[in-house]
């Protein structure tokens, strides 16, 4: 099986065995900005890469930001992070390129598949998936299937407003979770807290470290938010456990127990969260498993 992830930054593919071994991997910058055709070269470039080195791979699944028509395979809406990928057919372009089977989902919602599959959430079957890195991504299961919901965005928690009136989001809304959750957010509540303008997450964090009053503030209000967040989603859905993705949780020993604490303090009751343990391979992997699910029932495992 083929797993592709298409985000904004990178393009990631995996050769994955139908028990969730990894065999091969390939990895390219998007260049998004060059834009559409650009995109779709780097994405024809690693698929072709991948099936050079495992011709006997059966079906490709592909996991990409923005909301996917998954019986159409279109990309029914992506922001400018993906310039012209809205309106674009995905699963008929590889199809006809490449002669294969092929599956088409939102990349959270992949990442959610993988790490039911092989990472954080495999003895579960209801898990809400929150992924906290350059944006906020979400996905939701219920009895071991993705909620994908009538217009395709289910699950896109990142833009459900925490904050009335507050920060623009390039979704058109104000005080989007994106806003206040995303290592991007991080990095601008910090630059204005301190009046230092920090290049990334990470001098963010080592300031943290350092012990910085007013970067402890602010991370103080970032785990306040994020246990809100955590506290509606397991009133609303009640899930097994929810997941949390993303890059901030690679520093998670830095805030983790604060968020912990603050959830305590709202009596959430029975409340599972776990780290992903996938990292950045999530999205891949369960486009692999969503490729799967192309193929005869005994394949799937
Ligand atoms: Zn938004």
């Amino acid at each position: 099986m083929i797993g592709i992830d298409i985000g904004g930054t990178s393009i990631k593919g995996l050769a994955v065995d139908e028990n969730g071994v990894i065999l091969g991997q390939s990895r390219i910058a998007t260049n998004a900005s060059q834009g559409k055709d650009h995109i779709i070269e780097k994405m024809g470039v690693t698929i072709r890469t991948l099936l050079e080195q495992h011709p006997d791979a059966e079906a490709i699944g592909i996991g990409t930001a923005g909301r996917v028509n998954t019986s159409t395979g279109q990309v029914v809406y992506a922001t400018e992070n993906l310039p012209g990928w809205q309106g674009f057919n995905i699963k008929e372009w590889v199809k006809s390129e490449f002669r294969l089977p092929v599956a088409v989902d939102n990349d959270a919602n992949t990442a959610l598949l993988g790490e039911q599959w092989q990472g954080a959430g495999e003895d579960l079957s209801d898990i809400v998936m929150l992924t906290l890195g350059t944006g906020v991504g979400g996905a939701n299961m219920i009895g071991g299937e993705l909620v994908r919901g009538a217009h395709w965005n289910g699950g896109e928690w990142g833009h459900v407003v925490l904050i009335p009136d507050g920060h623009p989001c390039n979704c058109g809304l104000q005080g989007c979770i994106e806003q206040y959750l995303s290592g991007t957010a991080l990095v601008r509540l910090a630059s204005v807290a301190t009046g230092h303008a920090y290049p990334s997450g990470q001098e963010v964090l080592a300031d943290l470290q350092r012990g910085n009053p007013e970067i402890i503030e602010v991370i103080e209000r970032y785990v306040f938010h994020l246990a809100l967040v955590l506290h509606n989603l397991h009133i609303g859905i009640n899930p097994e456990a929810i997941v949390l993705g993303g890059g901030l949780i690679d520093a998670k020993e830095l805030w983790w127990d604060g968020m912990m604490a603050q959830l305590k303090d709202m009596n959430t009751p029975e409340i599972d969260i776990r780290p992903a343990l996938l990292g950045n391979q999530a999205g891949a992997i369960g486009a692999a498993k969503l490729a799967c699910s192309l193929l005869p029932d005994s394949w799937i495992k």
